[in-house]
């Protein structure tokens, strides 16, 4: 038998013991998927936003790999600690693949940062989604009037549609009550989503783009001289008919918008403007300590994909400002790590350390490649890696094994939570939101979740913050 530790249940981890499992080369793998939360799907859960029910939906395909009998979900499990060093691993493991994904955000690194009312949009994610380490957090939107988002990847793009939902359509979905709350009491009227280089060059991908222009009672605005300044827009059809087709698919979209009268805010009263050629220099800040707005400073293209400062400011007003300029990797102790690419050096998913394929240990999804690609991406990503794996299977697999490593996680002191304490955990999340009168609603802090692991969740209904103790 190959024992296999997959570290991180999120789409990568997932993918990599569903292909370690299902091939034919390497019979009798069997694969523990490990992760430091009780709960499984990583980013599935915690980072799809609550509104995309359909990439949501890809749960129950993650979840029939792990109720697979060959593969067993250990949750609340944290390895690289002192009770679960990467070298025990090893011990107790013949692999070890770590898909510990890309946990931190990035900062601007201009003056403001400190202010109250900056806050990263991963944080923001964190707390909509109900991420127990974000528990401590707190957004108070009640009066925030404009928001700007920095930044043009398609977590802006998510954080900008969440500002501007209305309480109908975030009700029905799995988001914390108290995020809830807020949001339904949220006095945001305007969100402006700025890029620094132009719109044919947003990270954004058209659909999510396009589904701004749905929104209940929103209207969308686009600056017409803006999208002039892009040469991909101002030289006409043949200009960007080069582009790629996203970027190609993006401008229309876009153009449709300048072209129209966005007329008054609908019902909700809210706008959302997207802005281009904007880099932020400055956030400016009230004697309270609190963000007022972001200093931009007007780029212009260089010619070879990036852009220029032209000397021209615009401050653009704002009580909340929300950077969302890519997550960053976070080392994993033990682990060698990349400083400039934050990820963890490889060659096609083994570990290098010192120059050298490291025995037994592997990576993929975020940490291998960087906060990269569509959920789709991490497919191929971890197949790579699973080959490499089972291409090293028969040496690996001649070393003798403790036993079997549950043991030794609950001797170290650590508290697993199996799959039929997930079970426990979903059926909480139904029985929380039949309470609210909701659709299933997720706990947001450890101590609930566990609690429900355990079967002792003890929660008064309506206020979705839970009581119980591990
Ligand atoms: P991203 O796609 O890398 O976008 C980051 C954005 O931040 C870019 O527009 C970048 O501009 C900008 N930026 C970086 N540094 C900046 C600075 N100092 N000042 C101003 N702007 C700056 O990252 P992401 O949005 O966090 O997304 C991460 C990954 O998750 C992506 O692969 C994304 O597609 C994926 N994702 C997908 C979905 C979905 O499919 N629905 C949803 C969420 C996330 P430049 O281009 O100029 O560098």
């Amino acid at each position: 038998m190959l024992r296999v530790a997959v570290v991180g249940s999120g789409p990568s981890g997932v993918y990599a013991a569903q292909t370690l499992v299902q091939q034919r080369e390497v019979p009798g793998v069997r694969v523990d998927v490990l992760d430091r939360l009780p709960a499984p799907y990583g980013l599935v859960r915690y980072g799809v936003a609550p509104d995309h029910e359909k990439i949501k939906s890809l749960q129950g395909n993650l979840r029939t790999v792990l109720e697979d009998e060959r593969i067993r979900f250990l949750g609340n499990v944290e390895v690289g600690g002192d009770r679960l060093p990467t070298e025990r691993m090893l011990e107790l493991y013949h692999a070890v693949v770590y898909c510990v994904g890309a946990a931190r955000d990035r900062l601007l690194g201009i003056p403001g940062e400190e202010l109250a009312g900056v806050r990263s949009a991963t944080a923001f994610v964190a707390w909509y989604s109900g991420h127990p380490d974000a528990a401590g957090e707190d957004f108070d939107l009640s009066r925030v009037r404009s928001a700007v988002v920095v930044g043009a990847g398609n977590v802006a793009v998510d954080v900008t549609r969440m500002l501007a939902r209305g309480e109908p359509e975030l009700a029905p979905t799995d988001m914390p009550q108290p995020a809830l709350g807020v949001l339904a009491g949220s006095g945001v009227r305007s969100v402006s989503m700025v890029a620094r280089r132009g719109p044919s060059q947003g990270k954004f991908t058209t659909k999510e783009l396009r589904e701004l222009g749905t929104l209940p009672g929103v209207a969308v605005r686009v600056d017409p001289a803006e999208l002039a300044i892009d040469p991909a827009y101002a030289g006409g059809p043949a200009a960007a008919a080069a582009l790629p087709a996203v970027a190609r698919r993006n401008l229309e979209v876009l153009r449709g918008w300048a072209e129209q009268d966005p007329g008054p805010a609908g019902g909700a009263g809210r706008r959302i403007a997207l802005r281009f050629h904007l880099r932020p220099v400055e956030l400016l800040g009230g004697p309270d300590g609190r963000v007022t707005g972001v200093r931009f400073e007007r780029t212009a293209p260089d010619g070879r994909g990036g852009v220029t400062g032209t000397g021209v400011y615009e401050d653009v007003e704002a009580q909340l400002v929300l950077r969302s300029v890519g997550y960053r990797g976070v080392p994993l102790p033990g682990l060698p790590f990349d400083p400039a690419t934050a990820t963890v050096p490889h060659a096609a998913g083994r570990v290098v350390r010192a120059g050298r394929a490291s025995v037994g240990e592997y990576v993929a999804g975020w940490i291998k490649r960087g906060p990269t690609g569509v959920i789709g991406t991490n497919r191929p990503c971890a197949k790579e890696t699973a080959s490499s794996l089972l291409q090293d299977a028969g040496s690996l697999a001649r070393r003798d094994l403790p036993g079997d490593p549950l043991e030794a996680l609950r001797a170290a002191g650590l508290r697993p939570v199996e799959w039929p304490g997930w079970l426990a955990i979903e059926a909480a999340e139904a029985e929380l939101g039949h309470s609210l009168g909701r659709h299933s609603v997720k706990i947001p802090d450890w101590p609930g979740l566990l609690g429900a692991a355990a079967g002792t969740a003890d929660r008064p209904p309506g206020d979705g913050v839970p009581v119980a103790g591990d």
